[in-house]
């Protein structure tokens, strides 16, 4: 329950309890009004019968009259809802006692005066909050009677009034000692309510509540009302629990209300502390901050120093009302965020000024947005929270002893879950892996990074029993579908940066991508390697392409029928001065993923045109050659105009060149690839779809975009012998692809016996080791040259240049 609600429980049970008491003296003073009207008619009756006439009889009837008086009185003079009823009552019984007392005694000197003291039997029913203002008043009327008595009274009838005076005042504080201790627990009970409703319990600081009630004291006085609060108390939280924040909370409290006085300290929200100080008091104040951070530094908790700091905020002015008031203390509160994010144990504040006021609430109202950011899906922090939180987190609260680590957390195959059970359910799922993260990485720091794919802070001891929860729980919710996740933890070692944590801790997620049954993995030097190998890819790109690191190798596409050349593939190899000779394994996966392989595409374009040229003047065979292109290209450049251009400036014809696009890249972005293929084959290019089979392939990709060949990928050459499924599924797809009027072409042939198979099958096109790997063009040239190479076909050029074949 917030505090708003319990403020509003502690008034109304403090105001239940005075009401209590005042419904207690209602019935006591209604029931004792009957009764005593009873004793005194009977009593009267007695009276009129024994002794006919006289004092006694007048004193039965005045007391008769009396409690008829107070019946009356009950009833219709004090209703319910009269304010300080008790009060009046007292007010109702001294005139009655005064005139009984002087009846008893100045008016009647002749007889005792028993009757008129049991009036004072009466009053602790009345008494409601002071047992010593009943004392009083009981000894007042005691002392006034005997005093009275004394004076009037003969010696025979004074001593049994004295005697009976006596008697009356102890018996009305026995009954006054036995109501008072039932009142007084009410009492009790009322100020503790009264002492709750102002306090906080925990510190037993004044709360806002009490802060409400005593501002207006303040307003038109100079004031410095200054705001602390102190910095990591919820990453103490976090990691050290409640018990550890508690304490450092209650350290700061009482060391505030030691310094600036426990009257001027008021604590607010969560755990800000508000002092009002003299408004002169700036220096003093100043020194005394300095005396509560000093404190704090030392702040120990199970025997390990996790030193504490407080930043403040403060405004100076003297408040004209409580609109005011209010202004000052938002701005105070301003300067204390200000503070606290310049840092750790700063204080920010000035004098209150209107303007700075209006143009600093404005601010803060978009700075708050920003970095309190939540997903509205997962209720999770963002990233920008979590690295902010947890960079001080690991600089200045958690225990490097316990080896803390940074979790990358991966839900995989989202898009097929999304797509097999719609966006709906893809959305339950991520609120059933962020619940599960919760109760796995329980009290860490965890925040929802974007879609599938969360971070979390934690210790490593936790990581392996909160992964299997988590894939475990996911197993059990998806039921069988697609839902699974992968995690890469990096653990922090004492001086790396959050960022890098997180990239290592990807990396490492990424890098058990391929195996299915491994979902974690711990950042190590071998990946290490790997991320500094990428950082120099991506930052050598483009002194590769400059200075034609890149180069281009040609693997020989033959002719299943005639064995002959009539095709080659450009594949891209990078000559570093550094590395050596990598293959495209290597650097393609981060150029692919930071959206670069344009710059690689079209630089593999470049040295195919070159090479078209080379060729020609070195009287080497041209064929068509293609090149591969991959999804992200379209959306980094207009790639078809980018080629075109450059075809068109090198004067090679269209038909020359192939593009190749894999099978994968139609996973996203269909419709895009759809029209850029329609505009490079209006643009007279060849277009191949690659590696058919390899990934998630659906026929309509062949119904709904027209290529010009299909690769069969190179996989279901693994075991192609005459039978099996491989051989089902080939002979199956190059008969399809025919029939729709596309060239079929099989890559990945390494023998004879597949070779044999593939031309039985009529499939048109064949690629592999058999014929030859990827080669440079000096070595093709020289081959060519000494006639050792592959015989090439002597229209392929030509034919080429009309785009009469594949
Ligand atoms: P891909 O386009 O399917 O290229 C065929 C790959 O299979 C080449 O590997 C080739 O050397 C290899 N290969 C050819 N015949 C055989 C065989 O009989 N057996 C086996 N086991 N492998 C064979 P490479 O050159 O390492 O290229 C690998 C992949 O890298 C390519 O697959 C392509 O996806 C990508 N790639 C290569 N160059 C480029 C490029 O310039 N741009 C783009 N976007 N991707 C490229
Ligand atoms: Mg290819
Ligand atoms: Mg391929």
């Amino acid at each position: 329950m917030n505090a708003e609600g319990q403020w509003i429980i502690r008034r109304a049970e403090l105001e239940q309890c005075r009401k209590e008491i005042e419904r207690e003296n209602r019935s006591a003073f209604h029931l004792l009004s009957i009764y005593g009207l009873l004793v005194s008619l009977v009593n009267y009756i007695v009276q009129l019968v024994v002794v006919g006439e006289g004092m006694p009889l007048f004193r039965s009837g005045l007391l008769f009259a009396y409690f008829s008086l107070l019946i009356f009185i009950d009833q219709c003079v004090i209703p319910e809802s009269t304010p300080f009823p008790t009060v009046k009552m007292y007010l109702v019984h001294a005139p009655v006692m005064l005139l009984s007392i002087l009846l008893g005694t100045v008016w009647d000197r002749t007889h005792q005066a028993t009757t008129i003291l049991m009036i004072m039997m009466f009053l602790p029913a009345f008494m409601i909050d002071s047992p010593l203002r009943f004392f009083g008043i009981q000894a007042l009327w005691s002392a006034l009677f005997a005093g009275l008595c004394l004076l009037v009274k003969k010696p025979p009838i004074l001593k049994t009034d004295l005697v009976h005076a006596l008697e009356f005042f102890v018996a009305s504080c026995a009954l006054m000692y036995v109501i008072s201790t039932v009142r007084l627990q009410s009492l009790r009970r009322q100020v503790d309510t009264q002492y709750h409703l102002t306090h906080d319990p925990d510190t037993g600081c004044q709360n806002r509540i009490a802060l409400e009630e005593k501002r207006a004291d303040y307003f038109g006085q100079e004031k410095l009302y200054l705001i602390g609060e102190m910095d990591r108390l919820t990453m103490v939280n976090d990691f050290y629990g409640i018990e550890a924040s508690s304490i450092a909370s209650r350290l700061f409290t009482h060391t505030m209300m030691e310094l600036f006085g426990e009257e001027n300290v008021y604590i607010r929200t969560g755990s800000e502390i508000l002092c009002v100080c003299g408004g002169a008091a700036l220096e003093e104040s100043l020194a005394k901050i300095k005396q509560c951070r000093k404190r704090l530094h030392a702040f120990a908790f199970d025997r390990k120093k996790i030193p504490m700091t407080c930043s403040f905020g403060y405004v100076t002015g003297a408040a004209k009302d409580q609109n005011h008031f209010q202004q000052m203390l938002q701005l105070a509160e301003i300067y204390l965020h200000q503070a606290k994010s310049a840092g750790n144990d700063q204080t920010r504040g000035a004098a209150f000024d209107f303007e700075t006021f209006r143009s600093a609430a404005a601010e803060s109202n978009a700075t708050s947005a920003q970095s309190y950011e939540i997903s509205p899906l997962t209720g999770l922090p963002r990233l920008y929270y979590f690295t902010a939180r947890t960079g001080e987190l690991l600089e200045n609260v958690v225990d490097v002893s316990r080896r803390p680590v940074i979790g990358f957390i991966r839900l995989t195959r989202l898009r097929e879950y999304n797509d097999m059970l719609g966006y709906a359910q893809g959305d339950e799922l991520i609120k059933e892996t962020s619940r599960q993260l919760r109760r796995a990485f329980y009290s860490r720091v965890i925040c929802h990074v974007t879609a599938g794919q969360f971070c979390v802070l934690c210790y490593r001891s936790e990581v392996e029993a909160g992964v299997r929860h988590l894939c475990e729980s996911l197993r059990k919710f998806s039921q069988g579908a697609v839902a699974d996740c992968k995690a890469g933890f990096a653990e922090y070692t004492g001086s790396e940066q959050v960022t890098t944590l997180i990239d290592r801790a990807r990396m490492a997620q990424k890098s058990i991508a391929p195996y299915r049954g491994q979902h974690l993995c711990f950042y190590n030097s071998v990946l290490d390697e790997e991320i500094r190998f990428h950082q120099y890819i991506e930052s050598h790109l483009d002194e590769a392409v400059e200075k034609r690191y890149l180069t281009a190798f040609f693997q020989p596409i033959v002719r299943a029928e005639t064995g002959e050349v009539c095709s080659e593939e450009a594949l891209v190899r990078w000559n570093d001065p550094s590395y050596g000779l990598l293959m495209p394994y290597r650097f393609i996966p981060p150029l692919e993923e930071k959206g670069l392989m344009y710059k690689v595409n079209l630089c593999m374009v470049d040295l195919v045109l070159e090479n078209f040229r080379r060729r020609k003047a070195d009287g080497v065979p041209i064929v068509p050659v293609s090149v591969n292109l991959s999804r992200k290209d379209f959306t980094q450049c207009d790639m078809v105009d980018e080629i075109v251009t450059r075809v068109d400036r090198a004067g090679v014809p269209h038909g020359l060149l192939r593009i190749e696009i894999t099978e994968s890249a139609f996973i996203a972005d269909q419709e895009l690839l759809k029209q850029e293929i329609r505009r490079f084959r209006e643009n007279g290019f060849k277009v191949w779809l690659d590696d058919f089979g390899s990934a998630y392939s659906t026929l309509n990709l062949l119904e709904d975009i027209d290529f010009d060949l299909i690769k069969i990928d190179m996989q279901f050459m693994r075991n192609f012998t005459g039978e099996g499924k491989n051989f089902v599924i080939v002979a199956h797809t190059i008969a399809m692809a025919q029939q729709m009027g596309m060239v079929t072409l099989t890559e990945g042939v390494e023998t004879p016996e597949q070779y044999e198979l593939i031309k039985k099958l009529r499939c048109d096109l064949v690629q592999g080791y058999l014929f030859d790997k990827p080669n440079s063009y000096e070595s093709i040239a020289e081959r060519t040259k000494s006639g050792e190479g592959l015989r090439f076909e002597r229209e392929a050029a030509l034919d080429a240049g009309k785009g009469a074949t594949a």
